[in-house]
């Protein structure tokens, strides 16, 4: 797969800044315009002598809803059209190119086997340790009840529609059948609006898994289509790409509309959701990456942890998996002294497909914003949350933001606004630097469970 970036772009070099540093900003501005806004409309005025202040005030009453959901609101929405028509390309080639990569496994037998098996278990894991600590701590369920149902309201999700759209939920066994779709096609058109027969983007995720899967078995034969793929890869992320660039004036609309009319309160739950994820980022460092290292390479924790910390380190600044590839793969034969195959095969293709930080993070971003937004969702659904972010650690790209259009999916698919993704792109560079520390240092893991306890302790 090429490695192209969804945030880093030869256009954006043009700025200054940095693009991570300009929705930091859009952030910040929309939030302190938004909540300046919302105290002067809401500050007691003077009825017997109005001041220049209180002026200020009644006219921001009659009129700062309509700025906040007519004029800010549509054009925060601009940036989110342009990833969301790109998503289901990108999720089809992504994931179908990154499985083809896997296909190699059956030349390495045993190696690729167990590299599956382990990218499934830390996967699954990092997405539970995630998903628990938010139905725990319910981060978004800071957020008074009123306002719940004004953002819920304003985005044309009413409790009661909720309500029924949950009991409507389909039982577990259900929604596992319909993730292998009888038509993709049926599946892709409705996977964005919830009116798919099945499992929407989940069945089209499996779709591309069985491609991926028939076209490392075609051969030469089926080349041509894996050209088109990789094309059609290019040009998502291209279109991605213009669509970052316009994304600190989109977050600083939706930001302004947001708190212009909530005020302070959904900064709160923000804090929540950031001690949320990091928490759960460091259980799956210190228990699930120790425990793997000890029991399966019988290697010390503290030993491993010392001697990966460059790749750490440049993952923690570069935000990207396959940046840190190159360091990530002379830690493993210069510090770790894993044999030079298996580091080879499994960092490279893990540097794209064994993405545990994403999948925790992703599963955690959804619930939130279920949360903020009063979603019940079932068991079932719930399910399908885990399966999807397990699904998108394999297919999000390894780069700055990769995962950002895979969350807007997993939203849409379980019925949460996808707009609710402005709320938290203000901080996702942070938290992207924190959990791509994890996607590396899991690849690590990996290679070293793998190469089993030929290792040096
Ligand atoms: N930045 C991450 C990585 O490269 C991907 C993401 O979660 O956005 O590993």
């Amino acid at each position: 797969m090429t490695d192209s970036s969804a945030t880093t772009n030869p256009a954006s070099e043009r700025h200054s800044w940095p693009l991570h540093t300009r929705i930091l900003l859009g952030l910040l501005v929309g939030v302190v315009l938004g909540l300046t806004a919302n105290l002067l409309a809401s500050r007691s005025i003077n009825e017997a002598q109005p001041g220049a202040l209180d002026d200020i005030t009644l006219w921001l009453r009659a009129n700062l809803e309509f700025i906040a959901t007519q004029i800010a609101e549509p054009v925060g929405k601009i940036f989110l059209r342009l990833i969301l028509m790109m998503v289901v390309p990108l999720v089809v080639s992504a994931l179908s190119l990154g499985v083809l990569e896997l296909g190699d496994v059956r030349r390495l037998g045993r190696v690729g086997l167990k590299t599956l098996v382990y990218t499934l278990i830390l996967s699954v894991c990092a997405v539970t340790i995630g998903l628990t600590l938010v139905n725990w701590w319910q981060p978004g369920a800071s957020l008074p009840p009123e306002q719940r149902d004004k953002l819920a309201e304003r985005y044309q999700l009413k409790a009661a529609e909720s309500v029924a759209k949950s009991k409507q939920a389909k039982s577990i066994k259900d929604t596992l059948l319909d993730i292998i779709p009888e038509n993709p096609l049926q599946e892709a058109v409705g996977a964005l609006d919830g009116t798919s027969k099945g499992n929407g983007m989940l069945a089209v995720m499996f779709f591309a898994l069985i491609l991926g899967g028939a076209l490392a078995v075609g051969g030469p034969r089926t080349g041509p289509l894996v050209g088109v793929l990789e094309g059609v890869f290019d040009v998502s992320m291209i279109v991605i790409g213009w669509a970052m660039r316009i994304a600190p004036y989109g977050v600083a609309c939706l930001l302004f509309s947001i708190t212009s009319q909530l005020g302070g309160d959904i900064l709160y739950a923000l804090g929540r959701f950031v001690a949320t994820a990091v928490t759960g980022m460091v259980l799956q460092m210190v228990v699930v990456y120790s425990l793997a290292v000890w029991l399966i390479a019988g290697k010390s924790p503290l030993v491993f942890f010392r001697q990966i910390s460059e790749a750490m380190l440049t993952a923690f600044s570069t935000s990207s998996s396959n940046a840190t590839l190159p360091t990530a793969l002379r830690v493993a034969h210069e510090k770790l002294d894993l044999p030079r195959d298996i580091s080879q095969f499994v960092l490279t293709i893990g540097s794209t497909g064994n993405q545990n930080g994403t999948a925790l993070y992703e599963g955690v971003v959804v619930l939130f914003l279920a949360q903020v937004f009063g979603v019940e969702l079932s068991l079932g659904q719930q399910v399908t949350v885990v399966l999807m972010s397990v699904l998108a650690g394999v297919g999000t790209a390894g780069v700055p933001g990769g995962s950002i259009p895979l969350i807007v999916i997993v939203l849409q698919t379980v019925g949460v606004p996808g707009e609710g993704i402005g709320i938290i792109l203000g901080i996702d560079r942070i938290l992207d630097m924190c959990r791509t520390v994890l996607n590396v240092s899991g690849d690590l893991v990996l290679a070293t469970c793998v190469a089993g306890r030929n290792t040096r302790s």
